[in-house]
């Protein structure tokens, strides 16, 4: 039995993840516009959408050219073709016990579904036997990614059960990529051949495979040569590339809250639990609510600054000590103007901001979940010191796409990267951030963006924006 969540009600929470779908719709138009000619684009919302919320992103992406959706779970294909969507939707995770319970209805609803052993082969024909209707399978091919996915060495019993079994349609082949996010990496090239090899060798079995997909957004973005019939970005659409690019993508989702409390403070106040920051100076500290609970990730604490919103204009302003479970500090510095209930933007993108002065709360608000992000690099903090640990998954799901990353972030709080240098916290430099945004004063301090949380945290932006809790109400701009 699933327990469920208590709803509070979201006029009441001060926090916000604000999804602006029209970036997302811009995204996809940027990259589809960028693809080969024949090159249908997939748009992954996985996830929820990269916490995003599945349905609006998919709807988002849909509007701007994506002809395909994909997602992890069959549940979620099962519940963007209910919806009404009436893009092709793939989906390609599943273990036994959901395939028996929900792939009858997935395949009766024409969702296609990967197939990656003889096993699951089997479940998907079952399911199909049981909805009367010929189940459109794609073949998963492991080209080094060790996850899903059949080796070659068995794909000739795979084709041939499929060419035998009526209820089957060969409907593609497809791998993912390990290293795409890097272009010297030598293993995109190896995969690609060891897929191309195992695709022909499918084709003798199973007869003319209609559709090939490897690329995911770095791969999309680097490398046409792999754009084969469909792509299928999912980061990208959401507004960061793992890659250099020079299409224009914007972030599309903003984390945001509002000053609770702002104070002075003496030299020599100590900030937060293990107190490793101490005021160097007489400042204003401001109190946010909002903390790792809600998604910020604690080993970012000390390495990140947020927009605090006041009369006097938009201010960056350093966070200070460690993050908590549901509030962080800011030090505002001695001559801020901030007050209690000054938005603050925790990152995401200067076009979702309102103009100061609007009231923001008059938007509608759905009592949903959302991630966040953050963007540009800050520079190491001066005692920063490694932010190696990234994350990883070994699932298909989640983790799909994430650039290779290594160890475990899960640190002890002693060795956590962002937090030996608390006591200078001297700012980022801050000059180029957003300097391309066009919307933006010439002087104005730049939002923080999901990177810039990632870069703090050791960590992936993919990470920062699948962690908005859904204690965050999400809203739409
Ligand atoms: C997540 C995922 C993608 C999208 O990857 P991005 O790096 O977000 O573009 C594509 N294919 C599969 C199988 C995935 O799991």
């Amino acid at each position: 039995m699933s327990i469920p969540i208590p709803a509070e009600d979201p006029r009441h929470v001060p926090n916000r993840a604000v999804v602006d779908t029209s970036a997302i719709t811009h995204n996809t138009r940027v990259i589809a516009d960028s693809l080969r000619e024949h090159t249908a684009l997939m748009a992954v919302v996985k996830a929820d959408g990269y916490g995003h919320g599945m349905l609006s992103a998919a709807r988002a992406a849909v509007a701007g050219g994506a002809t395909w959706l994909g997602v992890a779970h069959p549940a979620s294909a099962l519940a963007l073709s209910r919806a009404g969507i009436e893009v092709p939707i793939f989906s390609w995770l599943y273990e036994p016990r959901t395939a028996a319970e929900i792939l009858p209805a997935v395949v009766a609803e024409g969702v296609e579904i990967s197939v990656g052993s003889l096993a699951m082969l089997k479940m998907v024909a079952d399911a199909a036997r049981q909805a009367d209707r010929r189940a459109r399978v794609h073949v998963k091919i492991d080209t080094g990614m060790g996850r899903n996915g059949a080796l070659p060495a068995k794909l000739a019993a795979i084709g041939s059960a499929a060419r035998e079994d009526e209820f089957i349609r060969l409907s593609g082949a497809w791998t993912h990529l390990s290293a795409a996010d890097d272009p010297e990496d030598p293993m995109t090239d190896q995969q690609v051949e060891i897929f191309d090899s195992a695709c022909e060798a499918l084709e003798e079995e199973a007869g003319p495979i209609p559709l090939q997909h490897l690329a995911n957004t770095a791969a999309t973005l680097t490398r046409r040569d792999l754009h084969r019939d469909i792509v299928r970005p999912g980061i990208g659409l959401y507004g960061y590339p793992p890659v250099a690019t020079d299409l224009d993508l914007r972030p599309a989702l903003t984390l945001t809250s509002r000053l609770a409390l702002v104070k002075d403070v003496p030299a020599g106040q100590t900030v937060g639990y293990g107190h490793r920051f101490t005021t160097p100076a007489p400042t204003r500290l401001g109190l946010v609510p909002i903390g790792y609970a809600d998604g910020l990730p604690r080993a970012a604490s000390g390495g990140v600054s947020v927009l605090v919103r006041s009369d006097d204009g938009d201010h960056r302003a350093q966070q200070v000590g460690r993050i908590s479970m549901d509030q962080i500090v800011v030090d505002l510095g001695s001559e801020s103007r901030a007050r209690a209930g000054d938005e603050v933007v925790l990152f995401g993108a200067a076009q979702a901001l309102a103009p100061l002065g609007d009231d923001a709360s008059e938007v509608a608000v759905t009592p949903q979940f959302v991630a966040s992000a953050q963007t540009e690099e800050e520079p190491a903090q001066e005692t920063g010191s490694d932010p190696a640990a990234g994350t990883g998954g070994p699932t298909d799901s989640r983790d799909g796409a994430e650039p290779e990353t290594t160890a475990s972030t899960e640190s002890t709080e002693e060795t956590q990267p962002a937090e030996a240098g608390d006591e200078a916290p001297s700012a980022p430099a801050l000059a180029d951030l957003d300097a391309a945004d066009p919307t933006l004063p010439e002087n104005h301090p730049g939002v923080p963006t999901a990177d810039d949380w990632a870069t703090a945290a050791g960590t992936i932006p993919y990470e920062i924006l699948t962690s908005v809790s859904n204690r965050v109400p999400r809203e739409q701009r």
